[in-house]
């Protein structure tokens, strides 16, 4: 039997448009951080919300990956394929009584701010219903590498949640544990807008008999406004001819002196020898803006 890897990180792109510089730190950090580890790093498409995918946009997203001398090291998963897994999954949790059907309706959930502690409402019968995680009292919390302890009171802060969607999706939070585990990940490392996902997904994970992988979550790309990414950056195209721009914009956002990228020529071995001067030290905490040079260089 072949060890469990040592460390095996991943990016896990949803297909909703083509890659844009705020993912695309995620995938430098992500990549940095499990090279710099002498680690291995995955690609894994999260297309689990048909409705939200933009069309030829997975593909897109690869070839920029790649253009940006970043390729998984294992098989690229798709998690449209995947439904028998999570199919699994969700059948041991009804089974053990840790997940439940539920009929109740968002405008009767609205009295409790649509946290689902107890079903409010037996719900139209004919309905499909959702499946919800019980989730008990009592607070999770885990040390992050880049933003220290954090811990949520799951039940207070989002309640029973969903794990398949009354409108016939799996949910995020199941595919990515599954899928977290089921590819050996190791450690996840990913945007902090996702920080306060992972007290769920570590629920999961033990309701599931499940390891917990380390997080790592790394600083949000703000738009000049201050707010999280807004349209107009998301906008800027990613240049698959021209990455240097972009990457090293995205370097100097993960903290990281010029000195120690040689930028220029192919992306590949430069990122390769850029990692082993890759200091997650220096990742700044709080979330930011892309220096100017990379607006005006895009
Ligand atoms: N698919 C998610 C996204 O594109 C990322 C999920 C994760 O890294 O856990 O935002």
């Amino acid at each position: 039997m072949t060890p469990p890897p040592r460390y095996r990180g991943r990016f896990a792109p949803s297909p909703t448009g083509p890659l844009h510089f705020g993912s695309l730190v995620a995938a430098l950090g992500s990549w940095m951080m499990a090279r710099r580890a002498g680690g291995e790093w995955w690609v894994r498409i999260e297309d689990v919300d048909r409705p939200r995918e933009v069309p030829g946009a997975a593909d897109r997203q690869l070839n920029t990956l790649a253009a940006f001398g970043m390729a998984s090291d294992g098989p690229v998963l798709r998690q449209s394929q995947r439904g028998d897994l999570y199919q699994a999954a969700l059948s041991g949790l009804l089974a053990s009584g840790d997940a439940f059907p539920c009929r109740c309706s968002r405008s009767a959930l609205a009295a409790t701010g649509g946290i689902h502690r107890a079903c409010v409402d037996a719900g139209d019968p004919a309905r499909a219903p959702s499946v919800r995680l019980r989730v008990p009292d009592g607070v999770i919390g885990f040390e992050d590498e880049l933003q220290g302890h954090f811990e949520q009171d799951v039940g207070r802060a989002v309640g029973d949640f969903v794990l398949w969607r009354a409108d016939g999706l799996w949910a995020y939070q199941l595919a990515v544990v599954v899928d977290d585990a089921d590819q050996g990940i190791t450690h996840v490392v990913r945007g902090a807008d996702l920080l306060d996902s992972t007290p769920r997904q570590i629920l999961l994970q033990r309701r599931l008999g499940l390891p917990t992988p380390a997080h790592a979550h790394l600083p949000l790309v703000l738009g000049a406004d201050g707010r999280k990414l807004g349209k107009s950056l998301q906008a800027l195209p990613i240049d698959d001819d021209a990455p240097w721009p972009a990457l090293r914009a995205a370097w100097r956002f993960l903290g990281q002196p010029d000195a120690a990228l040689d930028a220029g020529g192919a992306p590949g071995p430069a990122l390769e020898r850029a990692a082993t001067r890759f200091d997650p030290a220096r990742i700044p905490v709080t979330d930011g803006n892309p220096d100017s040079g990379f607006a005006a260089a895009t």
